[in-house]
């Protein structure tokens, strides 16, 4: 019956107004539903208090609410959490809060599976089965927001979209659902506080300095060369480094904001000064900051984490440069919840 019913948290506040105008009764009655469906990320419409039985009945007559159900949560020794998320369908999708001093970062998911085919990530060892709603993307927030405040006694204060999936292939609703979570109607979070990570699709990053959008950018290089990025980025044929560079000149052109670029260094890969030079010219097209982030191992051990002595001839080049680098330690490694680990073990 219930897949009859329309997802109700599709509807715009609008939408939803009209609907009790159609119903004969008053349009606020819209408003108060749509408190209720984001700002108190009400399950079901029982608990819509402020509503009578009939109007609740007729709710229910009509949609459902494809509220996630959190279905297995793991710690991690150093304070990670993973949560183990189930749609409304069955499929499952993975999230991570990673807690530090002064902050709580939720790491999200954008689509089931990954239609991307990066070598080294796990997450692209599954089909890509199916786009997140916005409201699946909202409900991850949600959860770990509330761990949050249970675990680490306070709210969730950061969003990257690095989980599984590729953002800008899911590009409307992840908009979508980053306007619920940044206005007053939602979670009224600061965009400054939500990052997107992208393999980096050129056109979608026109589009969004286009659209305006007010959160920041991160960028998946590893690797400036384009051989090179090739060989373990197989999409970087479709959008080669000429268009992203051009895509990330136009971004910054529009929206004067700084590009973060993710970058691993893997042994017998990317690990020579050729290497780091192609990636100080890459650094010089638009403001940017370098995070070298720990390779987490995936199953098979293809690829190897580069010496310390080679992250460190990254480094002092970066440096000498004056290119801002970051050197990223993986969180939450002992239950599969770093970057890359994230493909559904359970
Ligand atoms: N599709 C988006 C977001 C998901 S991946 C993107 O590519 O940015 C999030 C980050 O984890 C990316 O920088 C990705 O390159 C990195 N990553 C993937 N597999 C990894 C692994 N095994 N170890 C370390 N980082 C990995």
């Amino acid at each position: 019956m219930s897949e009859l019913k329309k997802d109700i948290r599709a509807l715009s506040r609008e939408e939803l107004r009209e609907f009790f105008v159609s119903q004969g009764d008053k349009a606020f009655r819209g408003n108060q539903v749509y408190e209720w469906l984001w700002q108190k990320s009400a399950h079901d419409f029982e608990s819509m208090t402020n509503l009578s039985k009939e109007t609740r009945e007729a709710l229910d007559a009509h949609f459902v609410i494809n509220h996630i159900k959190v279905d297995s949560m793991q710690r991690s020794s150093d304070g990670t959490i993973k949560n183990a998320v189930r749609l409304h369908d069955g499929l499952v999708v993975e999230s991570v809060l990673i807690p530090t001093k002064t902050r709580t970062t939720a790491c999200i998911s954008s689509q089931v599976g990954c239609s991307l085919d990066c070598k080294f990530c796990a997450t692209a060892r599954l089909k890509r089965m199916r786009n997140l709603n916005p409201d699946e993307i909202y409900d991850q927030v949600v959860a770990i927001d509330k761990e949050s405040r249970l675990y680490h006694n306070r709210p969730l204060s950061n969003i990257v979209f690095m989980g599984m999936g590729e953002p800008l292939m899911n590009y409307k609703n992840v908009l979508k659902s980053i306007e619920m979570i940044t206005s007053d109607d939602g979670l009224g979070m600061s965009p400054k506080r939500i990052t997107l990570s992208t393999s980096g699709v050129p056109k979608m990053i026109k589009k969004m300095a286009d659209d305006e959008v007010k959160f920041h950018l991160a960028v998946s290089l590893h690797s400036a060369i384009d051989e090179v990025r090739t060989s373990i980025m197989p999409f970087n044929t479709t959008f080669p480094l000429k268009d992203l560079k051009e895509s990330l000149e136009y971004w910054y052109e529009k929206t004067k904001r700084r590009i973060t670029y993710e970058y691993v260094v893997w042994k017998g890969i990317n690990d020579t000064q050729k290497d780091i030079d192609a990636l100080v010219r890459f650094c010089k097209y638009v403001p940017c900051k370098v995070n070298i982030i720990e390779y987490n191992p995936i199953d098979d051990g293809d690829y190897e984490q580069a010496s310390a002595e080679s992250l460190n001839n990254y480094i002092n080049s970066l440096e000498r440069h004056r290119i801002v680098v970051n050197v990223r330690r993986s969180r939450g490694k002992d239950i599969d919840a770093a970057c890359g680990q994230l493909a559904n073990k359970n």
